[in-house]
């Protein structure tokens, strides 16, 4: 039932996308249900046969990820993580190499704001599993001693293919960035096939390459606090658009709010923020920046877009206040009648 639920928030929003396309008998649509929200997959100008079998393959692909990347069920993550918790040393494969550097990574330039390796936090509040908590809160003092145990990516060492770790409370959680990464691997194997005019959106967060014939993608936003498209904007070349919101997945207790993107500094979802939209080249970064952002918040966000190499940022706050750069600004093209105050920043270098 609830997977149903998500299934049809996320048909209306691709549907809101495609909606744009005026010129639909040139793309194909797929879709199927992975890493638990709907891919759609669009490709523009493909013949039938091949653009079905191509689709497949992703399918395949991201149902194979999926399983190896997840945290809590069983598979390869949750074999290492096992490791990691008795700071027992081991071997990984390659791809789980990979995608483990490329997180670290983005956790330092984003000084730790995207923390891949608050696993335990997330699973104390309850957001590794698919049915939320009902009414009740972590007990705060768990929450402080999680937080004071300080797990980061810097306590993990990669040597080669051997991967050891000094803290025990270091659990991977790679629920921010895994969807981005994924998408990225699609993409590649598009262009393999000779597929150059392509999107691939996961719930909303995706990543275009190429055109929509003589026109570019045009790609819709959300608004994270009624239903409906926000804003919009076009994308021709490569470009990736992701959204973090506390719309996503969230449970109310007292009235409260809390969502699922954490603060790694204070352990309770991160305040301030009702969503962030980046736009990047890959969409990993583009994933993982979205995450960071919205942690950073109003007053933070700039300064960490910076050190992660980000140029286009939209980040709404809790008060309803639109913060941009410049360049974003130029970007994107608002919903008529959309009333916000729009709080410009310096530019992004
Ligand atoms: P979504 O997956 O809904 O698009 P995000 O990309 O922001 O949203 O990812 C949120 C998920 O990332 C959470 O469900 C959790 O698994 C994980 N997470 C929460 N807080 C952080 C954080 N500060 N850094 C890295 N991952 C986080
Ligand atoms: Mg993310």
């Amino acid at each position: 039932m609830k997977k149903q639920c998500i299934r049809v928030a996320c048909l209306l929003l691709s549907l809101s996308i495609s909606a744009c396309d005026q010129n639909k008998d040139r793309v194909f649509h797929d879709q199927f249900f992975s890493f638990g929200t709907l891919i759609d997959v669009s490709l523009y100008g493909v013949e039938q046969q091949l653009a079905e079998s191509i689709c497949r393959k992703i399918e395949a692909d991201f149902m194979d990820m999926h399983v190896r990347w997840h945290a809590w069920q069983p598979g390869p993550l949750v074999s290492l993580n096992n490791h990691l918790a008795n700071l027992e040393a081991t071997t990984i494969t390659p791809s789980l190499l990979q995608l483990l550097k490329e997180a670290n990574r983005l956790s330092r330039l984003s000084s730790g704001l995207f923390n891949p390796v608050i696993g335990n936090l997330v699973e104390l509040w309850g957001f590794h599993d698919n049915a939320l908590p009902v009414g009740m809160l972590p007990d705060s003092v768990a929450i402080k001693e999680l937080v004071d145990l300080h797990p980061t990516v810097e306590d993990v060492t990669i040597n080669d293919n051997i991967i050891s770790n000094q803290n025990p409370s270091v659990s991977y959680d790679l629920g921010g960035f895994a969807k981005g990464y994924a998408i990225d691997r699609a993409i590649e194997r598009l262009r393999e096939s000779g597929i150059h005019n392509a999107i691939i959106n996961a719930g909303g967060d995706l990543r275009a390459i190429g055109q929509h014939g003589e026109r570019p993608w045009r790609i819709g936003i959300r608004d994270p606090r009624q239903s409906g498209i926000l804003a919009s904007l076009e994308i021709s070349g490569d470009a990736s658009v992701f959204t973090s919101g506390d719309y996503e997945r969230f449970f109310e207790v007292d009235g409260k709010r809390y969502h699922h993107i954490i603060d790694p500094r204070t352990g309770y979802p991160a305040n301030n923020t009702a969503s962030v939209t980046v736009i990047h080249s890959d969409a990993a970064t583009a994933d993982a920046a979205a995450t960071a952002l919205f942690v950073a918040g109003p007053d933070g966000w700039l300064s960490t877009a910076q050190n992660m190499g980000i140029q286009y940022v939209m980040l709404i706050d809790t008060h309803g206040n639109i913060h941009m750069n410049p360049a974003m600004r130029s970007r994107i093209h608002f919903e008529s009648g959309m009333q916000a105050n729009i709080i410009l920043s310096a530019p992004l270098q």
